[in-house]
């Protein structure tokens, strides 16, 4: 049989250099002004405003987007890197990177007109307002498309009223996309998608959360009574909000499969750390064999999810198609988490379960990210769904 002739070098594993720098910066930016507040934010619910500020100066509120829009130009390999890095941190702060990114803000560059960039996407971009995404309710969660929010045309205006929940900065962001029915009994066909303005007459925050994690994210409810929003401000065609939102989270799983891996690097170093220093039976921790076995699996655990995070971003930076890559992602990124929060806890005996060692909040703010931008059911039917379309390649 003739031989090919072997092509080699194709794969590079190696990020960037300016990758890598911009790793540099939010670390250390992370180290001094997140790091001493993150247990006090965490049990006061303080959303840090002043940190979101000094984000939007850096550039960060806008990474994915173009310069012209206020943004800084980058990619999703930077953007992931980002909230990676921030989440190693503070799981709240990189989720309230993630969600002003992907999802308010990438719904009105992806789908909005150019006036609608220019006055909305623009100050997003730059921090100068935060940005919520309203496609929840309290009776439509994983199955979206039943939302009972409605919005009704009335002139030159339309007219909408419901309640959203959920909503991550709900209650402190200026710029809001929220998704209601413009059309009854037409399944999701009938969905469109508005953006909405802070002080709008009708439009206010509801109660705010009180949860089990990412304590110093806001998470809100939005109320709507009578709402008179322009036509202006209807985000693409009348009736393909529901396409949106879907296409809107599927990029957005990116980030959230980021904010799962840099909290899991998170518990893991702490795991380095604590076992190099506690002592049992006349050893260090880490000199016990078993306790080697687990930080060997956690390491391999997170390396894997870290390649599948980078590939993601790659090939939405690539143009390619990425979406089956970004819910298998998310799913790996998160369950993988809560693994090793869990084990980061159990490798800390009784230090794990208080409240002086970091990782009794990794263990409690991972578990969003197994329920957040489509609980892990859904990232099963979004990857079956590719199968069974695409064959098993
Ligand atoms: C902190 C936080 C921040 C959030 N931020 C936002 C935001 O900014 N904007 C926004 O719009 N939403 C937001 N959400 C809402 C989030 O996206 C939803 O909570 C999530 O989609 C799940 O919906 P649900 O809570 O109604 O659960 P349900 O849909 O009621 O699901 C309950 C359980 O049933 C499972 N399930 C449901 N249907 C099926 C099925 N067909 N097959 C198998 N299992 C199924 C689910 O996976 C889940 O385990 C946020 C939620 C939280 C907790």
């Amino acid at each position: 049989m003739k031989s090919l002739p072997i092509t080699r070098g194709t794969v590079d594993f190696t990020l960037p250099e300016h990758v890598e720098a911009l790793r540099e910066e939010v670390r250390r930016f992370a180290h001094k002004e997140i790091r001493p507040h993150v247990m006090t934010w965490d049990e006061g619910r303080i959303f840090p405003q002043e940190v979101m500020r000094q984000l939007g100066e850096m550039g960060m509120l806008g990474i994915i987007f173009p310069e012209q829009y206020g943004g800084a130009g980058m990619g999703y390999l930077e953007y992931a890197v980002l909230v990676e890095e921030l989440a190693r941190v503070d799981g709240s702060v990189g989720l309230g990177v993630a969600a002003h990114n992907s999802l308010c803000s990438n719904h009105i560059y992806a789908m909005g007109s150019e006036e609608q960039r220019l006055r909305y996407l623009k100050p997003l971009a730059s921090g100068e307002v935060l940005g919520t995404w309203a496609l929840t309710e309290p009776g439509s969660g994983s199955d979206a498309g039943a939302l009972r929010t409605t919005a009704r045309q009335a002139g030159d205006s339309w007219v909408l009223n419901g309640t959203k929940n959920f909503a991550t900065h709900g209650s402190v962001a200026g710029i809001a996309v929220v998704m209601a029915r413009t059309r009854t009994g037409t399944g999701t066909d009938g969905i469109s998608a508005f953006i909405l303005e802070q002080g709008m007459p009708g439009f206010r925050a509801g109660k705010q959360e009180n949860k089990l994690g990412m304590r110093a994210s806001d998470t809100s409810e939005l109320i709507l009574e009578d709402v008179v929003v322009p036509a202006a401000n209807l985000l693409g065609a009348e009736g393909v909000g529901f396409k949106q939102a879907m296409q809107t989270l599927d990029g957005g799983r990116i980030s959230i499969a980021a904010l799962a891996l840099g909290m899991a690097q998170g518990a893991f170093e702490a795991c380095v750390k604590y076992t190099a220093i506690r002592r049992t039976f006349g050893r260090c921790l880490n000199e016990h064999q078993a306790i080697q076995f687990k930080l060997a699996d956690m390491q391999v655990q997170i390396a894997a999810a870290r390649l599948l995070v980078y590939q993601a971003a790659w090939l939405k930076d690539q143009g390619r198609p990425y979406a089956k890559a970004a819910a298998i992602a998310k799913l790996h990124a998160s369950e993988m988490a809560c693994r090793v929060a869990d084990e980061a806890v159990q490798i800390h005996g009784g230090y794990g379960f208080i409240k002086d060692y970091p990782v009794e909040k990794f263990y409690r703010d991972v578990k969003l990210c197994t329920i957040g931008e489509g609980t892990s059911e859904i990232q099963r039917m979004v990857i079956a769904r590719h199968i069974i379309r695409e064959g098993c390649g």
